[in-house]
């Protein structure tokens, strides 16, 4: 599937949606995410990189952005960070009204970086919105094939 094909359910204006009030390294990310030149499969097999892995960690054949957002086990954990009240993910305001969200998606995933389904150290996933805190957890280490 073309990589232009693949963002078409993205509403990827910019840099309308993207204030410079980020800091660099997250407006740099946003940018390479919506420009289609991000760490993932579709984008290494589209400009015939070599010696890159096309497939998704969790065993698709080409991972694409669309699969990382809706459908890999992966980000699967994080997906609350993206949903909308009434529990959708509405992809066309993650780059507008659900930003700070998708900012936090992205670095707690390590969404489309070279990390991307290696290990995950830090927090755990986010519980559902509005419960209590909870008490300090020790820190997730998970890894994935
Ligand atoms: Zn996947």
């Amino acid at each position: 599937m073309p990589l232009s094909r693949n963002l078409a359910l993205f509403d990827t204006t910019y840099p309308t949606f993207i204030t410079l009030q980020h800091p660099a390294s997250q407006t740099a990310a946003l940018a390479c995410l919506t420009s289609g030149h991000t760490f993932v499969g579709s984008y290494y097999k589209s400009q015939n990189i070599p010696e890159t892995e096309y497939s998704c960690p969790c065993g698709v054949d080409v991972q694409d952005i669309p699969h990382v957002f809706l459908d890999c086990p992966i980000t699967a954990p994080f997906k609350l960070l993206l949903l909308d009240d009434n529990g959708d993910l509405d992809t066309s305001i993650l780059f507008t009204d659900k930003l700070d969200s998708l900012l936090e998606w992205l670095k707690a995933a390590n969404t489309f970086t070279k990390r991307f389904g290696l290990v995950t150290i830090g927090t755990p996933p986010p519980q559902g919105s509005g419960s209590l805190p909870s008490p300090p957890s020790p820190p997730v280490l998970s890894v994935v094939d």
